[in-house]
């Protein structure tokens, strides 16, 4: 009698945490819903305005034959940036949701970070061949442990970092690529800049989605505010850590991030890739 009163009270226990879960679980589910159809609002009303800018701009050169030549010039160049802004636009939303979704296949392996780092430059280089770019300094130690990552990923992680501090540091400034080795089981990273610096008030929300620091100054920037929020998301998926520093105003950034590293023993039994 005793045993089935406390089997009883056993699998009622059962059921209330398992309604308990449920509810977490919706909860949960509930959460996810608001944040994507924030998303997908807040999408739509970063592609209106450009959307609108192209139309105004077709409308009057299909309207006015009569335009200058130099006013058909200013419609045309600004109808191209604002497509140019779309397409980035999309494509930095889609990988943001594919990322969110779980839904990337990670090729993780060993890889030394100068290989990642070699190929964000010479990316970098070749987006930003019409314009001059700050001096950038790669200082890397032989030394340095192999990272256990998704290189593809790494890279554009890179990339991002390196596109803002190429975009907020005068051609003047100098761009510093750095990494040491944390305790036993990671590396840590830092893309630092003589730019403009951050706010103490901002280093948080620059990883917002669509968090820019003025709008006007994405005109100019042409940025989509989703490249922080996508490292972000990538470098947590590994594990990893990704933060901002700055000393102010005009006080350049530091952004720094931790990566996980091959264990000692696997590194020596690991074929030796080209050393720098
Ligand atoms: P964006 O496409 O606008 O660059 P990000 O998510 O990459 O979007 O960056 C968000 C905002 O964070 C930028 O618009 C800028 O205000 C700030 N920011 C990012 N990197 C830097 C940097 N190196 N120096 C100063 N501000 C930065």
């Amino acid at each position: 009698m005793i045993e089935a009163i406390a089997t009883q009270i056993g699998v009622a226990l059962i059921q209330a945490e398992a309604f308990e879960n449920l509810e977490d679980l919706n909860q949960q589910l509930e959460a996810l819903d608001r944040t994507r159809s924030n998303l997908i609002a807040i999408t739509g009303h970063e592609l209106r305005t450009p959307l609108s800018t192209i139309q105004v701009c077709l409308e009057s050169l299909a309207s006015e034959p009569d335009m200058s030549p130099d006013l058909r010039q200013v419609m045309l160049n600004s109808a191209l940036t604002d497509g140019e802004r779309m397409r980035k636009l999309i494509q930095d939303f889609l990988t943001l949701s594919r990322l969110e979704s779980g839904r990337i296949e990670w090729k993780v392996e060993p890889l030394p970070l100068w290989e990642c780092v070699d190929l964000a430059l010479s990316s970098l280089q070749a987006r930003r061949s019409a314009n001059p770019i700050p001096q950038i300094i790669t200082q890397l130690s032989t030394e340095l442990p192999l990272v256990q990552v998704d290189g593809e990923w790494l890279v554009e992680v890179l990339s991002k970092l390196l596109d803002n501090a190429c975009k907020f540091t005068d051609a003047k400034g100098r761009i510093t690529i750095q990494a040491q080795r944390l305790g036993t089981d990671k590396l840590e990273v830092t893309v630092s800049d003589t730019g403009r610096g951050i706010e103490a008030n901002r280093l948080e929300t620059v990883f917002d989605r669509f968090y820019q620091e003025e709008g006007a100054l994405r005109r100019t920037t042409g940025g989509t505010g989703l490249g922080l929020a996508i490292c972000r998301q990538i470098i947590t998926n590994w594990g990893g850590q990704i933060w901002a520093e700055s000393g102010g105003k005009d006080c350049g950034s530091q952004f720094h991030f931790t990566v996980p590293i091959v264990p000692l023993e696997e590194k020596q039994s690991m074929s030796t890739r080209r050393k720098r």
